[in-house]
């Protein structure tokens, strides 16, 4: 009995997670993640696993399984479900989130919502979900069995023990589930460079409190926001100092409005206000909760910042406080939205400067007990860029209990092949990618992203053909009369030496002319 785990997205980076688990008869997938895009992609807002290969075996894929609610996890689900239909399993605000996203995007989709300690049976696979500590809630383990293969699937963890939603995180269950004898441990290797114990959710609150006391004005807090831990404690930081709130962003009020309908923000009615009423309040009896703390395009810490909001615009004596990582590739946007604050006159306060922020994901020492709790035959490490899979293997060294693991070292586009409770081999499947240009909804292919950087970088050229003559026009940059005479002449002295029609043939002399004199690109175009 083989049974086979491709990595899709995730391990090799940070972001894109997909999964999938395989027997003879049935597959089912684990997430369906984004990653965002930095500015070396022109235009693009996401970048998606390409899932191509899953068309082969359409008809044994049943299920998708998710393990939280965090972008770089669902974000592709909806975008997936348009091309495959699946049963879709998750936690209640996993579910919740998805459900917006399935309603934007106009697709009906069943779903199933799941807790701490339920079983479920995907074929002969058996998943049983358990609760794990992040930074957001419903995060869930997946042990996935099939006859005596064991798989523990942990995405995103930390071992928070006391955090401000739930119950900490749950060492016995851990033992317990290492004492039935696992195969392979899937762990997120996100921060295993950082030394220690990651600090609890909870253990931020006296610093926050803190800078709300410093602060003489309006203040404006942003957060990820889906991080409703961290909005329940600034939501009781203002009402223990009397100071009424303002949800204002597209995705914070959604987060909002969740959080209270499955009770996971309990807000007094009279605490929450619109902006109008603010208006009528002192300065200092106001907290804004914002969207934008990766500076993001649209959200209203850039509308403020950008002042393009004709009702809120920063002033003198206003507090900024971003309670976020700045995610890679995110740091010229929030950079430049910070330095238009101060020019306002307003004043931010960050991760840089107070303790106001703690990660989700596990440190060294929490990687280490989880690898003594679980003793796997195998540590596969995913979630995270080359440098923390190779250091989450290097941890083996350190822990030092009577099983032997073994460290695997596995990137996207691999296939991990089990024979029983052995791992036979690695195999590949060609691993591509999507790009998501979110504003006009378009998904492009590795082509087509191909032809965008070039045109970005080297433009357009235009050959307008009227048979015997012909006129070019560049799009982006100008020609000077000498170049194109020589272009011309060098167009004059290839026609018909390769054998192609006139319009193929024009089109690669004038590539080869820009390659050869500028070792540029630009996109050629053929009109008649
Ligand atoms: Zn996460």
């Amino acid at each position: 009995m083989s049974t086979k785990i491709s990595i899709f997205g995730g391990a090799g980076e940070i972001g894109m997670n997909m999964y999938l688990y395989e027997s003879e008869s049935v597959a089912f997938l684990v997430d369906c993640g984004v990653k965002f895009a930095d500015n070396s992609y022109p235009g693009i807002d996401m970048i998606i696993p390409d899932w191509d290969y899953l068309k082969s075996i359409k008809d044994k894929l049943r299920a998708i399984i998710l393990t939280h609610g965090h972008e770089d996890h669902i974000g592709g689900v909806p975008y997936l479900l348009e091309d495959f239909d699946l049963e879709v399993y998750g936690g209640n605000l996993t579910i919740k989130l998805l459900e917006y996203k399935f309603y934007e995007r106009k697709i009906k989709v069943l779903t199933n919502v799941v807790k701490d300690k339920d079983v479920i049976n995907v074929g002969d696979f058996q998943i049983e979900f358990v609760s794990v500590t992040h930074s957001i809630q419903d995060t869930f383990g997946l042990f996935i069995t099939n006859n005596d293969l064991k798989l523990l699937h942990i995405s995103d963890y930390k071992m928070d023990q006391a955090p401000v939603n739930g119950k900490p995180f749950d060492v016995h269950r851990f033992m317990e589930i290492g004492k039935k004898g696992v195969t392979a441990l899937l762990s997120d290797s996100t921060n295993v460079v950082n030394d220690g114990l990651t600090p609890s959710e909870s253990s931020i609150y006296n610093d926050l409190l803190d800078v709300f006391l410093q602060a003489n004005g309006r203040v404006f807090f942003t957060t990820f926001s889906s991080n409703l831990d961290r909005i329940k404690q600034v939501v009781e930081i203002c009402e223990q100092i009397g100071r009424k709130i303002v949800v204002d962003g597209s995705s914070v009020t959604k987060s909002v409005k969740i959080g209270r309908e499955l009770g996971l923000l309990n807000i007094k009615q009279d605490t929450l206000i619109s902006l109008q009423e603010a208006k009528k309040l002192d300065d200092d009896k106001v907290c804004f909760i914002i969207s934008g703390c990766q500076g993001e395009v649209n959200s209203t810490l850039y509308k403020i910042a950008s002042n393009e909001r004709k009702m809120l615009k920063a002033k003198e004596g206003d507090l900024f406080i971003i309670s976020a990582r700045v995610i890679p590739g995110n740091e010229l946007n929030l950079n430049n939205t910070i330095n238009k604050l101060y020019y306002y006159g307003a004043k931010v306060v960050d991760i840089e400067e107070k303790k106001i922020h703690v990660s989700g994901h596990a440190s060294k020492e929490e990687a280490k007990l989880m690898l003594n709790f679980i003793r796997p035959k195998y540590l596969i490490p995913i979630h995270g860029e080359y440098r923390h899979l190779k250091t989450h293997i290097e941890l083996l060294k350190e822990v030092n209990y009577d099983v032997e693991t073994e460290g695997i070292f596995a990137e996207d586009g691999e296939i991990l092949v089990f024979e029983g409770e052995k791992l036979v081999g690695q195999d590949n499947f060609e691993s591509k990618r999507k790009y998501i240009d979110a504003r006009g909804e378009f998904v492009l292919t590795e082509e087509d992203l191909k032809l965008k950087k070039n045109l970005a970088r080297d433009g357009i050229v235009i050959i307008q053909d009227f048979g015997k003559e012909f006129s070019l026009e560049t799009v982006g940059f100008t020609l000077n009369k000498e170049d194109e005479n020589r272009l011309r002449y060098f167009i004059d002295e290839n026609m018909g030496v390769v054998d192609l029609s006139r319009d193929e043939l024009l089109v690669n002399i004038v590539r080869r002319f820009f390659k050869k004199r500028f070792d540029k690109r630009p996109v050629v175009k053929y009109l008649i």
